[in-house]
């Protein structure tokens, strides 16, 4: 399986590393018994689904896994409110910096027909598809948008602004970072259940959906009691 899924129109989600399996969480759990399995038996996938049926998480927790992801700063931003999968305990997120970057900026730019209208029943999150013939339209503003920006950041960095001001005139909300994400199975899952869900924004949906390929591949019995409700 490839270890890229390209998500929006430039973003992606890499997978850069896994440690363990399915095997991890049943050993984890058996180890109270002074047991250990070597290959998934029946047994084990009963024993699997019997731990995340009563809550016991901590034997998901034995299993780690790395992506690198490049998304709009708005989905990043999303992303990040899971402090137990991101920001501390042993998990982690890092992050491109633009105090210091070369690399030139890039943006989410929606097209046409990938606009949405306000919802009609709810203060949050998005309805149908606008009229392509009025996408068109903000496809062009949000294109001279950002144009404009990048010609004010490029004017400042050329006066000899530093790069960590003259990234204010870049349009922020679209423009792509980068991060590292390493974090548990059962982090990776919390955060699944909550952004596959139509209440999520669909762009953050997008990604969570090239996130679950990757984990149903490598934890293909755990994801299915965990992750996909
Ligand atoms: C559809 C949607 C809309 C949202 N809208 C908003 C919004 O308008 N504004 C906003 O600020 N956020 C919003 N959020 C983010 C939301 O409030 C959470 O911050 C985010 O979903 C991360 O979830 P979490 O806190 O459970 O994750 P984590 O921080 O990773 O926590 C995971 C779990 O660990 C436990 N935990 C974490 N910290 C503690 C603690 N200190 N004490 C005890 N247990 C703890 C909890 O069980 C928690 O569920 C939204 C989320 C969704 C999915």
């Amino acid at each position: 399986m490839e270890n890229i899924k390209h998500v929006l129109d430039k973003g992606y989600v890499r997978l850069v590393d896994v440690m363990g399996s399915d095997l991890s969480v049943v050993n984890a759990a058996r180890v109270s018994y002074d047991k250990e399995s070597k290959e998934l038996t029946d047994r084990d996938r009963k024993l699997i689904k019997f731990l995340a049926r009563e809550g016991h998480t901590s034997p998901f927790r034995h299993a780690f896994i790395q992506f690198e992801i490049y998304a709009p700063l708005m989905v990043a931003r999303q992303w990040w409110k899971y402090i137990v999968g991101s920001d501390h305990t042993m998990d982690a997120w890092n992050e491109s910096s633009r105090r210091y970057i070369t690399e030139d900026p890039a943006f989410y730019i929606p097209s046409a027909e990938q606009w949405r209208a306000a919802p009609m029943n709810s203060k949050q999150g998005s309805g149908e598809p606008i009229a392509t013939s009025k996408g068109e339209k903000f496809t062009y503003f949000l294109n001279n948008y950002i144009e404009q920006g990048e010609i004010l950041y490029n004017q400042a960095l050329e006066a000899g602004v530093c790069a960590e001001q003259a990234r204010l005139f870049l349009p922020a909300y679209g423009m792509y970072v980068r991060w590292y994400w390493s974090t548990s199975l059962q982090s990776v899952c919390h955060f699944l259940n909550q952004r596959l869900e139509h209440d999520a924004q669909k762009e953050i949906q997008e990604y969570a959906n090239a996130v679950l390929e990757f984990i149903k591949e490598h934890f293909p019995v755990s994801s299915e009691e965990i992750c996909v409700k």
